[in-house]
């Protein structure tokens, strides 16, 4: 598998995975830039959210529930945090395997970069 996060969500890959279900994995970030840095990603290779389709409808939302349940769990539910989700060259995406963000633990500056 030449995929990354296929790689990680199979267990060919080791990654310090924080929660994992039949539908998708959360795995704390390798470079992070915050204090808490994780991704969650489906288990399906979905390259990004330009390939979504309409049946993705109830994973998406599985990925944002998940996101919403950890930065709780964390204690960041109060203080904040931000998810993100880039696509493409101009937003910076490096692995093309659809992940969410989440940067919590320090303030987080807007606009970004
Ligand atoms: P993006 O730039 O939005 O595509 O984000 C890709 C993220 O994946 C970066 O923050 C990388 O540090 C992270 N990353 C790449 N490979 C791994 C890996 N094997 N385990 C954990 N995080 C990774
Ligand atoms: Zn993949």
């Amino acid at each position: 598998m030449a995929c990354v996060f296929c790689n990680v969500a199979a267990g060919t890959l080791p990654a310090n995975i924080v929660y994992q279900d039949e539908d998708v994995v959360a795995f704390r970030d390798i470079q992070p830039v915050a204090p808490t840095h994780l991704l969650v990603i489906p288990r399906k290779h979905i390259v990004s959210v330009n390939e979504l389709a309409d049946s993705d409808a109830a994973l998406v939302g599985k990925l944002f529930l998940t996101a919403k349940r950890l930065a709780a769990e964390s204690g960041f539910a109060e203080s904040g945090f931000r998810l993100v989700m880039n696509t493409n060259e101009d937003a910076g995406q490096t692995v093309f395997h659809m992940h969410l963000h989440v940067l919590a633990g320090r303030y987080l500056a807007w606009p970004p970069g």
